[in-house]
């Protein structure tokens, strides 16, 4: 069976400048990978690119069919779902109105079951499904951009920094509920995470990046307890 997601020597271009080169690694079904390393590494890049965000060389595979090169709305048809950095939620929306527009084009019933599904590992979005997004606080507007990525029940789901600003209790639940979420669909996931310590006990495998070039990829046991690898990609 093909890979999840496979990149070979991808190259990602911002205008005339290139921020990523030559990228290759794979990623098997149900599994996790983190993308590590520094600011401007070119972590959101990567993410953009296989989403289709941005341009690119070299080749993306989805399931062993090639996307690169595709609109990200097609992208997004053959089943990745994408959370952006600052979690892109629709603030004067309410947390149930955005469920829907993530739900959007799928049947009543699907609509319905997805709904619950996300109350189901999120019991505070239940509490504040009527309530504006905007006005919810930043774990939970984490909570329901990740709920809203997976109402289209997606493959592959790209997460971009979830833990960005938030207190490390609140990091815990969003990485608990996500292990949970793992298991009970067997959903495949790419990680950005600046921060290494979650990223590396959720994820099994995990890129550095330095320079938008891959400087190591191992499994995440592995990084995680190469003191060499920790103090010069991933701050200590
Ligand atoms: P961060 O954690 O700060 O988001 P990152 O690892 O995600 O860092 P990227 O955002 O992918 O890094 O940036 C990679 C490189 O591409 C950087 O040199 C950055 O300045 C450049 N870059 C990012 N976005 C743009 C853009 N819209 N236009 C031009 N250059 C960009």
């Amino acid at each position: 069976m093909s890979a999840m997601l496979e990149l070979r020597a991808l190259d990602a271009y911002y205008g005339m400048s290139q921020a990523l080169h030559g990228i290759s690694l794979s990623l098997q079904r149900g599994e996790a990978a983190a993308i590590l390393g520094a600011n401007g590494a070119g972590k959101t890049t990567m993410l953009r690119a296989i989403s289709g965000m941005v341009r690119t060389g070299g080749e993306i595979l989805v399931a062993g069919e090639r996307v690169d090169g595709r609109k990200a709305e097609k992208v997004a048809r053959l089943g990745v779902a994408h959370v952006p950095e600052g979690r892109g939620t629709f603030g004067r929306l309410s947390v149930e109105e955005n469920l829907r527009v993530g739900g959007h084009g799928s049947s009543r019933t699907a609509m319905a079951e997805g709904i619950e599904r996300a109350y189901s590992y999120f019991p505070r979005l239940k509490e504040r499904k009527h309530q504006q997004a905007g006005l919810l606080s930043g774990g939970e507007q984490q909570m329901l951009a990740i709920s809203r990525a997976l109402m289209m029940q997606p493959r592959l789901l790209l997460l971009d920094e979830p833990s960005f600003g938030l207190a490390p209790l609140v990091v815990s639940e969003i990485f608990e509920n996500l292990r949970r979420i793992r298991a009970d669909s067997g959903l495949t996931v790419l990680l950005i995470e600046q921060s290494s310590e979650h990223a590396l006990a959720f994820a099994e495998y995990a890129h550095v990046l330095e320079s938008g070039r891959l400087m190591i990829s191992g499994s995440a046991a592995e990084i995680a307890g190469n003191d060499a690898i920790r103090a010069a990609y991933l701050g200590g």
